[in-house]
């Protein structure tokens, strides 16, 4: 599943070409949204943002688009005319005089009254947006002294869109790495100092992620070293690379199971 980064990524390009747009065009493939397609002709888009993993889209009419991908969505943007080539189908269509936005294969989608928004099942339960520039240390550092989260494992909770919004197994991984902490350590347990340590990383690494779209440049030693996440640069130091040397200390990198899904440590620098 796309994690923060690459939602927020795929946010930018949607609101690159549709805020400030007038659709000449909405088309959605759920009978229930139908209605809607007359409603959002001529209007204009007012923005695209992420939140967590799902995407809002603000129309001028006082409402607003929301979807979330789960494991096979996906945004296209394409240039007007422009046909997709793909077997997908198509669930949502968002045209503009120059461009089609258009959303395949994912199911949940919904038009929302902006009033309405935060009360979203899913929105409503995000916790503080990592790659949200509004969120700060103390935001994450009060969610890892909150009762609700610091008797949890952090193997779990890194995964949990409650604890913080645009995590996933990647940066799970990567964070945990960053901070130098085992996955099974729960946040009440760690004293001050290496709370503060996880606290920057679930800030820096998310947004490192997002920063870099790939475009990371990287010397010719450490090719080997690249992974590829959907066709983008981002040089994991854990992440899938069981059997290899720990950067910080040649250990070999361990992968495991945790919270269903897999993870990866040093078991030298995260004790
Ligand atoms: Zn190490």
């Amino acid at each position: 599943m796309p994690e923060g980064p690459e939602i927020h990524r795929a946010a930018d390009s949607l609101s690159a070409v549709l805020t400030g747009r007038t659709l000449t065009r909405a088309w959605f493939a759920f009978p229930e949204l139908k209605p809607h397609e007359k409603r959002l002709r001529g209007r204009e888009v007012l923005g695209v943002e992420a939140r967590g993993k799902a995407i809002v889209t603000r129309f001028d009419n006082g409402w607003t688009l929301y979807s979330h991908n789960q494991l096979y969505g996906q945004w296209r943007v394409l240039c007007a005319g422009e046909e997709a080539k793909t077997t997908r189908s198509l669930r949502v269509a968002l045209e503009t005089d120059q461009h089609r936005a258009l959303l395949f294969s994912a199911s949940d989608v919904e038009l929302i009254r902006d009033e309405d928004l935060d009360q979203q099942p899913y929105l409503a339960r995000l916790g503080p947006d990592a790659l949200d520039p509004a969120t700060t240390h103390d935001d994450i550092r009060a969610q890892l002294i909150n009762p609700r989260f610091s008797g949890r494992s952090l193997a779990a909770l890194l995964l949990d869109q409650g604890f913080v919004a645009g995590m996933g197994n990647y940066l799970r991984a990567e964070v945990l790495f960053d901070a130098g902490i085992a996955a099974h350590h729960r946040p009440r347990d760690l004293d001050d100092d290496i709370r503060a340590r996880l606290a920057n990383a679930l800030l820096a690494i998310p947004r490192h992620s997002y920063r870099t779209r790939g475009v990371e440049r990287i010397g010719a030693g450490m090719r080997a070293d690249l992974q590829y996440d959907d066709g983008e640069r981002f040089r994991f130091r854990v992440f899938g690379r069981d059997g290899k040397p720990c950067e910080r200390c040649g250990t070999a990198i361990v992968r495991s199971e945790s919270a269903g899904r897999r993870l990866y440590c040093c078991p030298k620098c995260q004790q």
